[in-house]
């Protein structure tokens, strides 16, 4: 059975964040495949006036996955078009890849509010969830929701050891100086080239 990791995010830009989790989760999971998936319109937060269309997100994802190992970008929540959720591509990709395993990868600030995602317990019965440190976590509460959400729709949940890499696409949007030190070159050259955020 093929182990196959899947990122999905906003990716408005992609930045060292993004590629530090997916490779401390790939090293931690072995994974064969891991798709990068850009959101259409993420359910949970407004995009910000400026921000990257879908096109330039998902040219920036491209260029992303040269970084990352066995990486490859998933254009499944574009197509759809509407919002994303995240239930709605799992079930998606299970009955594409029926002999996968799938294993979500998140940010542990995404873990402390699964439970508030459309559908939670379609995401853990379909994909096991792997948590990257994003910050200074409160351990003691990452423990403490895994067990619940073990406990209440049987999920799966690595946390993966390791240390975190604190940047968000919100930060690298406001500070030119920082988006250079935090974003691959081709994707700060990309943004440059686009004229983006700045
Ligand atoms: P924004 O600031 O626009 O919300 P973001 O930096 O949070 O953007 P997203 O594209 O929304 O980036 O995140 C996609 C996924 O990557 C989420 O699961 C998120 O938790 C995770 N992630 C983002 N930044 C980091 C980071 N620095 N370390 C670990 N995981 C991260
Ligand atoms: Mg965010």
């Amino acid at each position: 059975m093929s182990r196959v990791g899947i990122m999905g995010g906003t990716f408005n830009p992609p930045h060292n964040g993004h590629i530090h989790a997916a490779r401390q989760a790939m090293a931690a999971m072995q994974f064969d495949r891991l798709l990068l998936i850009p959101d259409n319109v993420p359910p949970h937060k407004t995009m910000p006036h400026g921000s990257a269309d879908s096109q330039q997100r998902l040219a920036m994802t491209r260029l992303m996955a040269q970084e990352i190992p066995a990486a490859e970008v998933c254009d499944i929540e574009l197509r759809r078009g509407g919002r994303s959720y995240t239930a709605d591509t799992l079930r998606a990709l299970k009955r594409e890849l029926p002999e996968a395993e799938l294993f979500l990868i998140i940010g542990t600030d995404m873990l402390l509010t699964l439970d508030k995602w459309r559908e939670p317990e379609t995401l853990c019965a379909l994909a096991g969830l792997v948590t990257v440190a994003r910050d200074d976590d409160d351990h003691a509460a990452l423990e403490q929701k895994a067990a619940w959400l073990k406990e209440k729709w049987n999920a799966r949940v690595w946390i993966v050891d390791c240390p975190a890499l604190p940047v968000s696409s919100t930060d690298v949007r406001a500070d030119r100086a920082l988006c250079r030190a935090m974003v691959p070159p081709a994707i700060y050259q990309y943004i440059e080239q686009q004229g983006l955020y700045f």
